[in-house]
């Protein structure tokens, strides 16, 4: 077994257990021998068990089998948020008791809570706990106290955000909330504008417009992007265009709700999804626009299209009017 691999079923087989020392280490032939360690002592929760578990962003479907059988069989779910969670709880008509673990409280009653429960779940107010939120930093206190831990696949809002962009997505980078000001945002803001894949941030809807204007100052207004807000809910809208597109759109209507900011990679090298291939140009540009534009791809969203496939803009914009036509309906 390597360092960081444990068996999934059975929480206390490994903890206590020093990784790399054999049997064969120890001499047991000379009981005068002082000089062997002393055996390590127990890890203060051994046997505790913490499952980190992804809830719905939106809609309630979007939890998993294994998600709710560990809702409910856990001694008690830790939240965010307990009134939040209290409703996916009622939803599933799961009644394990519910106590209160926010960032401001994980420093001081998360070992409390660890301690009290053999078997913790903790939910964060949505999605995966870790991605941006208190949870991965309930996750490294649970490991400082020999805690069993496990993190359960399921709901996020990066992944189909990023997905839904259009943008390459054979590699990315998450940036989760950029620092608000100062020097280290713009450091941030630098980084993203150089960067050869393709960046998924979150954004508080108040902060996009300000958020949009910095990445088009840092990399180009005409640097492809989208916006998804709402994912998986009723209202769900994805906006896709240049950065200078995004800016107007959202000036002219301020964005409401939850909200994902993806921006395209910087240069045409890591702009396909076939890794690392040149960008279409020429013939193949226009195979590309004919391709979109017979599937019904028009106007901003074609050119959008394009662009995001490496088509530099110029071409992108010829290339639309061209073969982009208005569906009649
Ligand atoms: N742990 C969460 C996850 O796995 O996505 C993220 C927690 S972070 C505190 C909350 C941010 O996630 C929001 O500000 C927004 O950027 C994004 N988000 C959450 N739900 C969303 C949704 N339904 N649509 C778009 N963005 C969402």
């Amino acid at each position: 077994m390597s360092p960081g691999t444990e068996p999934r079923d059975d929480p206390a087989a490994t903890t206590g257990t020093v990784l790399g020392a054999e049997p064969s280490d120890v001499s047991h032939d000379d009981p005068d021998d002082t000089s062997d360690a002393p055996a390590p002592a127990a890890p203060a929760l051994a046997g505790h068990r913490l499952t980190l578990v992804p809830t719905p962003i939106g809609h309630l479907d979007d939890v998993t089998v294994r998600a709710l059988a560990v809702l409910r069989d856990a001694d008690v779910v830790a939240a965010e948020d307990t009134r939040r969670s209290r409703r996916l709880l009622d939803h599933y008509g799961i009644t394990t008791p519910l106590v209160r673990l926010d960032a401001h409280r994980i420093p001081t009653h998360g070992r409390g809570v660890l301690a009290a429960h053999a078997h913790v779940a903790f939910v964060t107010d949505a999605g995966t706990p870790g991605i941006s939120d208190p949870g991965a930093d309930l996750l490294r206190l649970a490991l400082a106290l020999g805690v069993h831990v496990e993190a359960l696949p399921g709901p996020t809002a990066l992944i189909p955000a990023l997905v839904l962009s259009g943008l390459p997505v054979h590699r990315f980078a998450f940036e989760g909330f950029l620092p608000r000001k100062g020097r280290e945002r713009r450091e941030r803001l630098a980084e993203i504008a150089a960067r050869r894949t393709t960046t998924v941030l979150y954004e508080a809807p108040p902060r996009l417009l300000a958020t949009l204007g910095d990445l088009s100052a840092a990399a180009g207004g005409d640097r492809p992007a989208a916006v998804a807000r709402e994912l998986t809910k009723r209202f769900e809208e994805v906006r896709r265009g240049t950065l200078d597109d995004l800016v107007l759109a959202f000036a002219e209507r301020p964005p409401r709700g939850e909200l994902v900011v993806v921006v395209g990679p910087a240069g045409p090298g890591e702009a396909t999804d076939a890794a690392a291939s040149a960008p279409p140009t020429g013939e193949e540009a226009e195979d590309l626009a004919r391709a979109l534009a017979a599937q019904g791809a028009w106007g901003r969203d074609l050119r959008a299209a394009l662009m995001a496939q490496g088509v530099v803009r110029d071409a992108a914009y010829a290339l639309a009017t061209r073969f982009g036509r208005r569906p009649s309906s």
